[in-house]
């Protein structure tokens, strides 16, 4: 299953865009509306309401009275957590089983207008921004929900910024002009990433990749290389629980200034393989399926001999926007030692640095496939490792703790 968190400042078009992707097949989960479900006439939640602040918070009609019991908790954090304690675990419940019912290739979206603020991305496989620029949205509040001015603007003030909100955005919803532009660019969306995305979940399988290497210049803020990384750790430390020992962003794109594929190379530290093997089945489902066959780093001299302290486990995105290298090492053992380590010397060294971008140049316009490009490679890090590892011992370069 796929999980979409959709946000965006008030007025800026969430109902719309959620109305579009229901339209292309979406299922729309609403908090508002299952916490007001939850609270119906009959139902166990209304009733523990009432256990706990009296019948007075009931209307003739004998449903619940909602102003009644919003000013029973107002101001009163001891009550609105009492309150909380009930409802939560019942929404909580309720979401559970309408996701129950849906198939395993469905595409949920939840509209979520606190994304940002409650620091909730990590939660969805891919967060979808709307923006319009704040005088278009006063403009369509006055005119459509009959907003003053002033109502307006305190509400703007009191939710996180469009620059806040893009640097969690996976994707940007543009929601400034006409309505059938955005309508476009989501049917776009949907066809092009999260219709796959969902299909590569289901199925369990990586995203297509292009047949051949090609550099990127570095993406410009906020949607750096290391701000899309650490967004990406994040679902997978969720993901992951306690088992993810480590989590850090490693390869050519941790390097700041440095052309590169646009690949993210992650790397998981795990206490042992087995850990590893324990954590495919939900990376998978956050996104990040396993990729059959033996997998392991090319030895290094001085960090450990060959054998199987250099294996791991490799995954790959199902994202078809967001291409993904995720190393899963020993946290500790030789080839999460060699990332780091590389990455580190790369980032202090431009000496290294330009000499590396020079070949990954050459390589990209004369490699064939990216596996070549890569294989080509390999033989520069084993020539250059007495230089790494002179650099390593000079510095007193460590590993961050784990
Ligand atoms: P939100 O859910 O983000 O608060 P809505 O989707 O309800 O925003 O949009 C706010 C208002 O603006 C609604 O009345 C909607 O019909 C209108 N609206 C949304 N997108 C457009 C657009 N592109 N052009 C004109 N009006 C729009």
């Amino acid at each position: 299953m796929l999980h979409i968190g959709l946000t965006g400042g008030i007025g800026a078009g969430k109902s719309t865009v959620a109305a579009a992707l229901i339209e292309c097949g979406a299922h729309l989960i609403d908090a508002d509306q299952i916490s007001r479900d939850v609270l119906e006439p009959g139902t166990a939640g209304l009733a523990a309401v009432i256990e706990e602040f009296g019948p007075g918070i009931l209307s003739a009609d004998s449903s619940l009275d909602r102003p009644a019991l919003a000013r029973t908790v107002f101001g009163d954090d001891e009550a609105l957590r009492r309150l909380n304690a009930v409802v939560h675990p019942l929404v909580r419940a309720e979401t559970k089983a309408r996701l129950a019912d849906l198939p395993a290739s469905a595409v949920v979206i939840h509209d979520v207008p606190l994304i940002v603020e409650n620091e909730l991305a990590p939660e969805y496989h891919l967060v979808l921004v709307v923006g319009a620029s704040a005088a278009t949205r006063t403009a369509r509040l006055q005119r459509d929900r009959g907003m003053s001015v002033e109502q307006i603007r305190a509400r703007m003030t009191a939710q996180a910024d469009d620059a806040a909100r893009a640097r969690v955005a996976d994707v940007w919803i543009d929601n400034d002009g006409a309505r059938e532009r955005a309508v476009a660019e989501v049917a776009a969306l949907w066809r092009e990433r999260i219709a796959p995305y969902a299909g590569n979940i289901a199925a369990q399988r990586g995203a297509e990749r292009p047949e051949r290497p090609e550099l990127a210049a570095p993406p410009d803020p906020p949607r750096t290389w290391a701000v899309q990384a650490e967004a990406v750790l994040d679902r997978l430390r969720r993901a992951g629980g306690d088992l993810v020992r480590s989590a850090d962003h490693i390869g050519s794109t941790a390097v700041p200034g440095l052309a590169a594929k646009d690949v993210l190379d992650l790397q998981i530290g795990v206490t042992d393989l087995a850990a590893a093997d324990q954590l495919a089945g939900a990376f998978a489902r956050a996104g990040f399926p396993r990729l059959d066959g033996h997998w392991y780093d090319s030895p290094k001299d001085g960090l450990a001999g060959p054998g199987t302290a250099w294996d791991k486990r490799f995954h790959a995105n199902a994202d078809p926007g967001r291409a993904v290298n995720l190393h899963v090492r020993v946290a500790g053992g030789p080839g999460w030692r060699y990332a780091l380590l590389c990455r580190d010397w790369l980032r202090a060294d431009d000496d290294a640095r330009s000499r590396y971008q020079r070949l990954k140049q050459e390589l990209a316009a004369t490699t064939a496939s990216t596996q070549e490009y890569a294989a080509a490679k390999e033989p520069w890090f084993d020539q250059t490792w007495p230089q790494i590892r002179a650099w390593a011992e000079r510095t007193g370069w460590a590993p961050p703790p784990f």
